[in-house]
Parts: structure tokens; C-alpha cells; sequence
């Protein structure tokens, strides 16, 4: 039996769900058409699908497990379930006005024309905020609606904001975050449900890894008690004798988010020679 998974053909999802496979081990064989391959190493077929499509073809079974954007999940209101959250494609689906134009709250999209490609999001904040408003479905190129006259205020996907600012307008409301996601149809039987754990516990690894750094740092042993106390480590740092006498290597992990100010610290009670590497794989 083999799992099969559904990720993006091509577009801004598709480079980083092929690198996450990889990086858990699992190696795809290339094929041209790239409507499908699978994996010598893992049970795994692949499908390579538009992303609108990915939630429908998971609810009905025919992917037992695909890689997406939230915004297209709850926009296409499929049933399936999130198993992780992957870190990568984030953005925020939000509301965006000419700059030129006053927004004082919510009620100023009263009886505006909306241009989206997310409908069923949009109709239900404004449902939520009780907005009557006019909804003009577009599939793409949305940021330019207000500039042609299509429409006077858009719903659309920002990450940086460079093309809000570039097509002259300004972000008012946001109605989601979104990242892309891991997720399963409702009812994978045993096997398969073991096969997704086995997958799931892989990519949890990789993303904790690329959230911490292995560090090495020489220091003097009657400093080594005080930068211990520094480091949080995964059980406690490894120290070991320099050849040197009087010195000690000291080594341990440090996530990504307290890195800077740690090291800092760090160099501040005399640790020397600091080497910092990634870390592959983390397993807890
Ligand atoms: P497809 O041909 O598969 O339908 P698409 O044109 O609908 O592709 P892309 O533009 O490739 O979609 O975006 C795929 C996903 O990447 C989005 O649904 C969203 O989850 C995520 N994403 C991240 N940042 C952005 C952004 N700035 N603009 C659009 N999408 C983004
Ligand atoms: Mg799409």
C-alpha cells in the first residue's frame, strides 16, 4: 500500500512542498509529464494538482493527504482535517482600498464592490460585521480591479504588501492568516493513519531542526558553571576538556528565537571561539 499525496503542480507552494519531502528523507522519482510519481525509499505517490483543487480531492479520498494553503482549506470548505501546520507559504487574506480613500472601520465597505478570488471567506466576514456588500468573483490579477474600474476595494493575498503599494493601495482589514498546511481525508484506514504518523514525525523533526542552531564555544573552566547556566540545551549542554589545560568545550542547541541575545550573553561571560552549525534533523 502506498499514500498517496497531492501537493501543487507548479506556482509558489510547489518548490517548498518538494523540498520538505526531501528533507524527510523521501526521494521522488522524476518523471516529465509531472502528473504523478512516487517514491522508491517511502510508500508514497505523488500528485501534482492545481491548489484549488487539492481540499476537494481529499475529502473524496482520491489523495488520502495533501500540502495547502489555509486560505484555499477554509475557503473551499472541504472536509478534511489539518494534521500540521508546515511554516512555509505564509500570507494573510485582507482587505485593501485605494490610498487615496478614508477608512473609518468596517462600515466603510458598506454597499462597496469587492473584487476576490475567495468569495465564501469574504461573504462571511462581511456577513459577521452585517456589510451589504457586492461580491465580483475573479480568479486572479485581483490588485488591479480598483484601477480599471471593476471595483471600488479588493480582498486578496499579501504578503510583503509591495504589490498593494504598487497598484496604489492600502491594507484596511485582515481576515485570515494563512501557511500551508499538512491534510488528511476524515477517514484513512489503520494503515494508512500509520503511514501519515510516520510522515508527520519526519517533518516535525526537519522543522525543529530549522528552528535551532548547534552551538560550540571554548571557555575557561572557572567560567564554564556561569554559561551553562546560559544555555537551555535539550537535556543539558555537553562539556568536554580542551587539551589545553584549565579549558573546556562546551556544546549544546539554542533555538533561532533567543540565538542573538543568548550569545551575546554568551561572549559577555568569556566564551571563546564560538561556532554555530545547523542542525538536519532533531529528534526529541
Ligand atoms: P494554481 O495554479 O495551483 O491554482 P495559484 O496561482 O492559485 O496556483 P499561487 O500564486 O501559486 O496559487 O499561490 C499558492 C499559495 O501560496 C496561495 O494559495 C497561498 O496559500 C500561498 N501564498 C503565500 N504568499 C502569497 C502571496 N503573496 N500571494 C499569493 N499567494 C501566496
Ligand atoms: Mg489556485
Amino acid at each position: 500500500m502506498k499514500l498517496r499525496i497531492a501537493i501543487q503542480k507548479s506556482g509558489r507552494l510547489y518548490e517548498d512542498s518538494v523540498q520538505l519531502l526531501k528533507e524527510c528523507g523521501i526521494d521522488l522519482r522524476n518523471v516529465k509529464d509531472r502528473l504523478k510519481t512516487e517514491s522508491d525509499n517511502f510508500p508514497l505517490e505523488v500528485f501534482f494538482l492545481r491548489d484549488d483543487d487539492i481540499p476537494q480531492y481529499v475529502e473524496d479520498g482520491v489523495a488520502d493527504i495533501g500540502i495547502v494553503g489555509e486560505n484555499v482549506l477554509y475557503e473551499k470548505n472541504k472536509k478534511a482535517t489539518i494534521v500540521e501546520k508546515l511554516g512555509f507559504g505564509k500570507c494573510r487574506l485582507s482587505v485593501a482600498i485605494p490610498r487615496i480613500q478614508q477608512y473609518e472601520g468596517v462600515q466603510s465597505l458598506q454597499g462597496k464592490r469587492i473584487a476576490t478570488s475567495y468569495p465564501f471567506l469574504v461573504n462571511e466576514f462581511l456577513a459577521k460585521n452585517n456589510i451589504q456588500a457586492e461580491i465580483h468573483e475573479i480568479s486572479g490579477s485581483v490588485e488591479i480591479a480598483p484601477g480599471i474600474g471593476l471595483a471600488d476595494v479588493v480582498a486578496d493575498l499579501v504578503s510583503s504588501g509591495s504589490t498593494l503599494l504598487m497598484n496604489g493601495l492600502k491594507e484596511v482589514e485582515v481576515l485570515l492568516q494563512s501557511q500551508a498546511v499538512l491534510i488528511r481525508n476524515n477517514s484513512l484506514n489503520a494503515e494508512q493513519q500509520k503511514l501519515v504518523e510516520k510522515l508527520v514525525f519526519r517533518i516535525r523533526a526537519v522543522k525543529k531542526a530549522k528552528h535551532n542552531k548547534y552551538i560550540l564555544l571554548n571557555a575557561p573552566n572557572d567560567k564554564v558553571k556561569e554559561i551553562i547556566a546560559l544555555l537551555p540545551g535539550m537535556k543539558s549542554p555537553t562539556v568536554l576538556p580542551l587539551a589545553e589545560e584549565g579549558w573546556s568545550s562546551v556544546h549544546s542547541v539554542l533555538s533561532e528565537d533567543t540565538f542573538w541575545d543568548i550569545i551575546e550573553q554568551l561572549k559577555a561571560a568569556g566564551a571563546q571561539g564560538i561556532l554555530v552549525v545547523p542542525i538536519e534533523k532533531m529528534i526529541m
